[in-house]
């Protein structure tokens, strides 16, 4: 069965998006089956992946508020094995309509249960919310992945994801845990990111990747051709940083997995290729 990570932070903009994105194409890449859910009204994973959003017939809102084969609204992407349940602003209406179902915390935890076989990792890139959505998400999930941005106020807002981790786990999903967390958009001239890391780090200890992702223009500007930052511009730095946590996310993750003759051939490729920094 795939295994299920909700990328979460109510905060938003801190990296949630990018981080889904160029995550699971690294690990497609390196010849795993993944899924990418968008759960945003804003798209922008579905964009970000060159889906045009106003054209979309089945989204992730059919997905959970019509509850149609979820089969039925999966698209495969430009990057090969990795597919994509989009979203886009009808989305906005999604959370509303969940309120008065029976179960309403269960939906997409049922739905993915019935595609999860297809794939080795599924990745939920949730809203900036802590909200039915999200309680949904979590509720699918075995792994939490939290990106925080290396600045200020970093930290703030984090009891609040904490207690809802806390909450889902002793209500309606026994299994989830915390699985890691990247830190994004780091400015490492600064002594402020240092400190930041410093002190994620010595909350989070070694759940905390290794591979800090710095602040990159080019990760900024792939979405709007479309493409993932690490297809778009495989060499910049952040670009690197991100198959850097790949790398370790796979390292956490895939070894109970049963590799796929695919999955193999990729792998050694990769470990014969150069290790990004
Ligand atoms: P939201 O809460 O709105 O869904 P998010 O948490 O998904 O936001 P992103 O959309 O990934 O965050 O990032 C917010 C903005 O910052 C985007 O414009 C994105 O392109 C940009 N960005 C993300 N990571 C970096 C980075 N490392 N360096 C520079 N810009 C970045
Ligand atoms: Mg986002």
């Amino acid at each position: 069965m795939g295994k299920i990570f909700s990328i979460c932070n109510q905060k938003g903009g801190v990296g949630k998006t990018t981080s889904a994105v160029n995550l699971a194409t690294v690990i497609a890449q390196a010849g795993w089956r993944v899924l990418i859910i968008d759960m945003d009204a804003q798209g922008n994973a579905t964009s970000g992946l060159g889906e045009d959003k106003e054209t979309l017939e089945s989204t992730s809102y059919q997905l959970i508020v019509d509850k149609v084969d979820p089969k039925t609204t999966v698209r495969r992407t430009q990057v090969e094995r990795l597919d994509l349940i989009p979203a886009n602003a009808d989305f906005s209406g999604a959370e509303l309509e969940l309120i008065n179902q029976s179960e309403r915390e269960f939906v997409l935890r049922k739905q993915l249960g019935k595609i999860s076989e297809d794939y080795d990792f599924i990745l939920i890139d949730c809203p900036p919310s802590l909200g039915l959505i999200t309680i949904n998400c979590l509720t699918a999930s075995k792994y939490i992945i939290i990106p925080l941005q290396c600045e200020y106020y970093a930290l703030e807002g984090l009891g609040q994801l904490l207690r809802t981790h806390q909450l889902v786990k002793e209500k309606l999903n026994p299994d989830l845990e915390i699985g890691g967390v990247i830190m994004t958009m780091a400015d490492f001239r600064t002594n402020l990111t240092q400190q930041v890391i410093e002190e994620v780090r010595s909350y989070f200890q070694e759940k905390v990747f290794e591979t800090v992702i710095p602040r990159s223009v080019k990760l900024s500007e792939a979405p709007s051709f479309g493409k993932p930052a690490v297809i778009y511009d495989p060499q910049n730095r952040g670009s690197k940083s991100y198959r850097a946590v790949g790398q370790e996310f796979l390292q956490r993750y895939s070894k109970d997995l049963i590799i796929s003759n695919d999955a193999h051939e990729a792998l050694q490729e990769n470990e014969s290729q150069e290790t990004p920094s």
